[in-house]
């Protein structure tokens, strides 16, 4: 081989190095969970990245078919089919939202209680459906965190209504999102952001300047009402357009007061910014359900929690911490 061959084998050599090494933003996105996953990292070269990248989707697919109600050999599934009847042994991932669900309940009064399933699963919000007055009444006992029986020793749950349903859909994202961070801290992502639906979660800053989180105009798609700047942060957006259908002028949304089996109207879309997308996830549906001056209210005796809610005459209100 000659000079010039061995220096411009080097030469590729070189450059095909250095392109291994480009620091650089990655970022992919796709449907899980029935909404949509957005995930952007810094990585220090493209198989970091890729990998990162990877690891969340996994996890999203993961936590899908643990926790669909769509899915029939999902966990959750399983458990509604099972736990009216008899005690039955659960994950240990499963154990502990359960229980974090229950105390997220004794927090807010009862307004966020997974077991609103119990009355909505009768609600089809594709196909405008919704459970007739009867049914409602009917049901309504068996919405009640408490019927909800964990025994620790044994990793068990029951029911102790048999009409029990149970739904993680106020919390289940807002998990799959910590369960993503943790991984990309291990992986060694110094900046980061994931979102799913209305749940982000960011590791550090953009690089010098802090991440912009939009909470949407709930009239408008098209629309940011707000923007946040936030660092090292998670917040969570709750709001009546995300799953809904109108009949007769009246909108039908997903958010459920546990005491009426019935949508509910004071606000149109609630935000908490805080350290945990878990607890931002359900206290944003939990103040939904509560409420302008009681879920604020609640928001502004949790320490390192706030909140920026839209009324039903689309005012915006801050919580304590969020006031200069
Ligand atoms: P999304 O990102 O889907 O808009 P939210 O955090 O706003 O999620 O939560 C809404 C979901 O929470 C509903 O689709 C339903 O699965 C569940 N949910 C509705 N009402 C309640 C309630 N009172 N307590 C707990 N979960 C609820
Ligand atoms: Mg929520």
């Amino acid at each position: 081989m000659n000079i010039r061959a061995i220096n411009s084998i080097l030469l590729f050599l070189i450059l095909a190095f250095s392109a291994s090494l480009k620091a650089e933003w990655y970022s992919d996105s796709a449907g899980i969970m029935g909404t949509n996953i957005y995930v952007e990292v810094w990585a220090e070269t493209p198989v970091q990245g890729q990998l990162a990248l990877k690891a969340v989707m996994a996890e999203m697919e993961r936590i899908n078919q643990l926790m669909s109600p769509y899915i029939e050999t999902s966990e959750l599934s399983l458990i509604n089919a099972s736990a009216g009847k008899q005690a039955m042994v659960i994950s240990d991932e499963m154990f502990e939202l359960l229980d974090k669900s229950i105390k997220i309940s004794d927090l807010t009064k009862g307004a966020f209680d997974i077991t609103f399933a119990s009355v909505g699963y009768l609600y089809n919000y594709k196909e405008n459906k919704r459970p007739d007055e009867a049914t409602i009444a009917s049901l309504l006992d068996a919405v009640n965190y408490k019927h909800i029986v964990l025994k620790k020793e044994n990793k068990t749950v029951a029911f102790s209504n048999e009409k029990v349903k149970i739904d993680l859909g106020g919390i289940a994202k807002g998990h799959a999102v910590d369960n993503s961070i943790s991984l990309l801290e291990r992986m060694g992502i110094l900046h980061g952001l994931v979102t799913a639906g209305g749940d982000t979660r960011l590791i550090g800053d953009r690089r010098g300047k802090p991440w912009i989180v939009g909470i949407r105009d709930p009239r408008n798609k098209e629309k940011q009402a707000v923007v946040m700047p936030l660092q090292n942060s998670a917040m969570s957006t709750s709001g009546d357009y995300e799953r809904y259908f109108e009949e007769d002028g009246k909108r039908y949304h997903h958010i459920l007061s546990p005491k009426t089996g019935k949508s509910t109207y004071d606000v149109q879309s609630v935000s908490i910014i805080g350290p945990s997308s878990t607890f931002n996830d359900a206290l944003s549906t939990a103040v939904f359900v509560m409420g302008l001056r009681e879920g604020l209210g609640m928001i502004n005796r949790i320490d390192g929690y706030d909140a920026v809610v839209m009324d039903n005459q689309r005012k915006m209100h801050y919580s304590n911490g969020l006031q200069q």
